[in-house]
């Protein structure tokens, strides 16, 4: 049996930010998992003390069972994830239920911020990340676009210096899963970026968008990912669904004979670099 490494929990469409990268936010009808469904989750033979829950949006605090979903995973290792429009919301969730690691998505300096997530809210985002800072393990994710500039990503990387708050830069994909819209084009700051950063996972996306990097996808055996409407997919960016938890039990559709088919047959693909997956095959590959 293969233990679950990274579970990632899509709870809810609502969102308040406008992000470009994303569109959770116009879904209609919308939908939510509540505390009830994904006690099958939280339960599953598949989790172990090595298995990271990230409990996101949408919007995750603007979900309104959010706190029975803290107390679901409250013995669980998670990281909650946060858009920090609205501080006090965070903060008084991460109070009562003790939250130990948040992340916040910073996109770009004040006026990148705005262009690249919609809402122009740099000054009250990075705000609320000094403040909850002291009170959590508080980490940002800079996301880099094929329409980020690099004085986005610069301005975004210099605030977390500045601010001695950890950041971790990713890459722009397709995802089906966020219902992107736009596409996964070449970026052209990408190179300078790695030569300023040495960051391991651009600079391996650099390779694989050459096609110097055939890295196989033994991740989706260990990283399973559920969205706002219970789908439980096979990854984020195919049209491949394992099953739904609102139909059947999380441990059931897992250990299916079809989930196990579909994990032998696209363990060696290579189609994508998407970090939920190909950080982890990259960890390993090392
Ligand atoms: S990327 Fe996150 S914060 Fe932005 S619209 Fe999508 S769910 Fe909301
Ligand atoms: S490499 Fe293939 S199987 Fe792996 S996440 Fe990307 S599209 Fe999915």
């Amino acid at each position: 049996m293969t233990p679950l490494r990274y579970v990632n929990l899509y709870c809810n469409t609502a969102c308040d930010s406008r992000c470009t990268t994303c569109t959770f936010w116009k879904m209609h009808p919308r939908h939510w998992l509540d505390a009830e469904v994904l006690a099958s989750v939280a339960s599953s033979r598949f989790v172990s003390e090595e298995t990271w829950f990230a409990l996101q949006g949408g919007e995750f605090t603007l979900h309104s069972g959010a706190d029975a979903i803290l107390d679901l995973f409250a013995d669980r290792n998670y990281i909650l994830f946060t858009n920090m429009l609205n501080p006090r919301r965070v903060k008084e969730l991460v109070d009562r239920h003790d939250v130990q690691y948040v992340t916040v998505s910073l996109d770009g300096g004040r006026e990148g911020y705005a262009r690249i997530r919609g809402v122009d809210a740099f000054d009250r985002v990075t705000a609320g990340i000094r403040q909850l800072s002291e009170r959590a393990s508080v980490s940002v994710g800079i996301t880099i676009t094929p329409w980020s500039t690099y004085e986005d990503v610069r301005e975004a990387m210099d605030w977390c210096n500045a601010a001695n708050v950890p950041f971790g830069l990713n890459v722009y994909t397709e995802s089906r899963i966020y219902g992107s819209e736009r596409r996964a084009e070449p970026i052209a700051p990408l190179q300078r970026i790695v030569d300023e950063t040495g960051d391991a996972y651009c600079a391996a996306h650099i390779l694989w968008s050459r096609g110097e990097l055939n890295l196989p996808c033994r991740s989706i055996r260990r990283v399973a990912s559920i969205s706002p409407d219970g789908d439980l997919h096979l990854c984020h960016n195919l049209d491949i669904v394992l099953g739904n938890i609102h139909e059947a039990r999380f441990d059931d559709i897992w250990s299916s004979e079809r989930t196990n088919q579909l994990h032998q047959q696209y363990e060696s693909c290579s189609a994508c670099w998407t970090s939920c997956y190909r950080e982890l095959d990259l960890e390993e590959a090392r």
